[in-house]
């Protein structure tokens, strides 16, 4: 809705800037929820980017398991045409997240986060980022990545801010790369990763596989998200 979010410009960590919008009937956010915010986009930053290079070297044995559970890759790690395919997501995601970039605060009740997609070029004057949607080869305009406004205002409640990095790299693939969902069979729960759970999908075998099929997996956003957030921040401090 037109003039319904209200936006503010903070530099970070990095002296890139990042613009936090916020829904205007919500009330603003204080100084340090702005700062918050603009922490989960340098977070997601630095992971981003650390996993793409992570991917171009040797896969240890902690990336081999999580490319096996969030993509159902081999267990030997990823053939060629995988490896193009995650390099692309990667890469664009990096590149997109890396300008300046808009972290929406507020997401619907149902919603940890999302985009909105817009089919018609008309959005094209707005902030929407063109994308080729990786399942359809159709051309999108996709806005800004919404997160969870409890993530930002109760960060240490519940893994809130890695709650919100983690929902913002994944909404971030759909704007950049063009990743999709598949609902509850490609949702990985949050509450199990962070509670030291492991991966597993919302609606999985009763196995443990994934419903989905590798190729699948490999455009599906939730699965980015968690493969990223697993292989780098062990190392990121
Ligand atoms: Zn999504």
């Amino acid at each position: 809705m037109f003039g319904k979010w209200s936006e503010t410009s903070k530099s970070i960590n990095s002296g890139k800037s990042v613009n936090i919008a916020h829904i205007k009937l919500d009330g603003g956010l204080t100084g340090e929820q702005l700062t918050t915010a603009a922490g989960v986009v340098e977070r997601a930053r630095e992971l981003v980017s650390l996993a793409k290079v992570k991917i171009g070297g040797n896969w240890d044995s902690a990336m081999k398991a999580a490319g096996a559970k969030c993509f159902s890759l081999a267990p030997g790690g990823p053939g060629n045409a995988d490896l193009e395919m995650m390099g692309l997501v990667l890469r664009k995601t990096n590149s997109g997240i890396s300008g300046t970039t808009t972290i929406k605060v507020g997401s619907s009740p149902d919603a940890n986060g999302y985009v909105n997609v817009h089919n018609d070029f008309m959005h094209k004057v707005f902030s929407s980022h063109a994308v080729k949607n990786l399942k359809t080869g159709k051309k999108e305009y996709i806005g800004g990545a919404h997160i969870d406004r409890e993530y930002i205002v109760n960060p240490t409640q519940n893994n809130g801010f890695q709650r919100g990095v983690l929902t913002f790299i994944h909404e971030a693939t759909h704007r950049y790369a063009g990743t999709v969902d598949y609902d509850d069979e490609g949702y990985i729960s949050a509450t199990q990763f962070f509670g030291g759970g492991g991966i597993h999908f919302r609606d999985e075998n009763p196995d443990g596989s994934c419903k989905l099929t590798k190729t699948q997996l490999l455009t599906n956003a939730d699965s980015y998200a968690v493969f990223i957030y697993e292989i780098a921040s062990a190392t990121v401090i």
